[in-house]
């Protein structure tokens, strides 16, 4: 249920006698607290956080998988470097021996 779209109505104040709308906390001429609608304007406050704090971890849990992912890019791309630097120096390792003695080891 959303308590923003709840049906608003008329009220009197029971200390001044003054008309106002059930979507108020209190009254607008005398201040006296009206119960139902300050409890609505705290529950949808809190309805306001808690969506706040929603949209909060999924804005963590996006930026966590997009440093994951430019993290595994660059681990690949080290690994890729090493794994190729090793190849090309066995390469010439076997390069030099066949010049030098004409046959592979
Ligand atoms: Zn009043």
């Amino acid at each position: 249920m959303n308590r923003k779209t709840d049906k608003i109505y008329h009220i009197r104040c029971t200390s001044c006698g003054g008309e106002y709308t059930s979507d108020a906390a209190a009254c607008p001429y005398c201040g006296t607290i009206y119960v139902a609608g300050a409890e609505a304007h705290y529950m949808n406050k809190l309805d306001d956080i808690r969506e706040d704090m929603e949209d909060l971890n999924a804005l963590a849990r996006q930026e966590t998988g997009a440093e994951l992912k430019s993290a595994m890019k660059k681990t690949l791309i080290t690994v890729l470097v090493i794994v190729g630097g090793i190849a090309l120096l066995i390469g010439v390792f076997y390069l030099i021996n066949f010049i030098k003695w004409g046959f592979f080891l």
